[in-house]
């Protein structure tokens, strides 16, 4: 086991990164920006280092600085959290260069799920059902209008390098194609350097469900169940839950088996998360993440597992400290994502807080860098927090929410906190039915 950890990330995903060491007997490492020299996990961890000035680019994203920072301190392994350096396979390359552990996924399975057409290939591969569409890349229009006549309209084209909801774009008829695929392209080459584009059919009610999935690296690997993560705003998640209100024990064991198996398959070492777009009782695999995601906290409440130890015991060498069997769902958890946002346009809102109360009680969590006194800096993501609620049921879980966000204090700056409230209104959260489309069109609705 490792005696220090360096966690090359900031937030309120340090703080859970130092929690785990804490608790394993690992000294941490924070780093930090200049902008961040006064920022929650700097406080929290064991040592702190500045690695650079406030731009990400020019700190955490700066691999030398990284990786001075570990001889500098000693540490013998980084953990790269979410964002960032976390998918980013040269970075790991260059860590095991320099003799240290890069706690995630190999430079090789970043590199493969990195690539849309080369991970959508690889899962087919492996059994896992995909989105009908073009055989890899589609070189030109006229391709792209054959392969959108065979496989019916709407389509979706993709960008192979996309990210983020960008480089994509819909092509309702076959009048549309040209300029979609042309957009596509263009969004392609201008944001990630790479023009070549692929189409699927554009699946129109689907749900997100994305299933959890982790890997000893030595072919062993376990799923745990679904997320539905279909509430989402420009393709972000903003509520996330587990189990998904819809996914029947019979579906769950299904393609939680078949994600288990081919990341076994592949060796895969660590947690990684399998997504899907869910239409009609079928998943339609869309990309997998090499990496803890942001709503892990929700699988860890239903599972009972400390996801962070085990991606640390893993990339130490160690075995997993559960199999298969040892998994059961335990009731029903919900995460809400509060951003420094201000609405209706949900424009950043950065600056300084001048009260700041954290729910507690029975089945709640809150994770966030948060503090009186703090200000939060304009150059980063504007998540500021995560409240995580479980309960026995769904029910209760929903009620278990409404009663944290009545507890939680955030004084000084606008946040998301009354989108759920409001949300919390709604018969439709309630009833679990909505699509990946259903928040949007309320937002429409609601705000204009
Ligand atoms: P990114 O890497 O940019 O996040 P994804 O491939 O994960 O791109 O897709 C992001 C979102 O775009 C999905 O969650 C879904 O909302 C929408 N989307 C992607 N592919 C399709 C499709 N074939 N049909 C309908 N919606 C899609």
């Amino acid at each position: 086991m490792f005696d220090k950890i360096l966690i090359a990330n900031r937030g309120e995903i340090a703080l859970r990164v130092i929690r785990a060491c804490r608790e394993m007997g690992i000294q941490s490492v924070a780093v930090h920006s200049t902008a961040d020299a006064d920022a929650m996990h700097v406080r929290m961890a064991d040592e702190a280092i500045c690695i650079g000035p406030a731009p990400g680019t020019e700190s955490y994203l700066n691999m030398a600085s990284l990786i001075a920072a570990c001889e500098v301190t000693g540490a013998q392994a980084i953990h790269p959290g979410y964002g960032f350096l976390s998918e980013n396979a040269n970075f790991v390359q260059i860590v095991e260069d320099h003799d240290l552990t890069f706690i995630g996924p190999t430079a090789e399975h970043i590199r493969v799920m990195g690539d849309k057409i080369t991970a959508k290939d690889t899962m087919k591969e492996l059994g896992v059902p995909c989105v009908p569409g073009s055989d890899g890349g589609v070189p030109d229009l006229a391709t792209a209008k054959k392969i959108g006549e065979e496989i019916g309209y709407p389509v979706i084209i993709k960008a192979t390098a996309g990210g983020g909801g960008r480089g994509m774009k819909v092509a309702q008829t076959a009048a549309d194609m040209e300029s979609a695929f042309m957009t596509a392209r263009a969004e392609g080459k201008s944001n990630f350097g790479n023009d070549e584009v692929y189409i699927e059919k554009y699946l129109t009610t689907p749900r997100h469900i994305e299933i959890q999935v982790f890997g000893d690296g030595k072919g062993k690997a376990v799923h745990l169940g679904e997320r539905d993560c279909s509430l989402q705003r420009r393709h972000q998640k903003v509520f996330e839950e587990a189990p998904g209100p819809t996914i029947t024990p019979e579906e769950r064991a299904a393609i939680g088996k078949v994600c288990a198996d081919a990341v076994a398959k592949i060796n895969y070492i660590g947690a990684g998360t399998i997504e899907f777009l869910y239409e009609n009782g079928e998943f339609y695999f869309i990309e997998m993440n090499t990496r803890l995601q942001v709503e892990h906290p929700v699988t860890e409440a239903i599972f009972g597992v400390d996801l962070v130890r085990e991606q640390i015991r893993v990339a130490s060498g160690m075995d997993m400290s559960f199999g298969q069997d040892d998994l059961e769902i335990n009731g029903h958890s919900i995460e809400v994502r509060i951003n420094a946002e201000r609405l209706p346009n949900f424009a950043p809102c950065p600056g300084k807080i001048t009260a700041y109360h954290a729910p507690g009680g029975l089945g709640v969590r809150m994770d966030s860098a948060l503090y009186t006194g703090y200000s939060i800096p304009p150059y980063y993501d504007s998540l500021i927090g995560k409240l995580i609620v479980h309960g026995r049921d769904r029910d209760e879980a929903l009620a278990r929410l409404h009663r944290a966000l009545g507890e939680l204090i955030v004084d000084g700056i606008d946040t998301t906190v009354p989108l759920f409230h409001a949300l919390l209104e709604e018969g439709d959260i309630h009833s679990g039915e909505y699509n990946i489309h259903w928040l949007e069109k309320w937002l429409e609705a609601t705000y204009g």
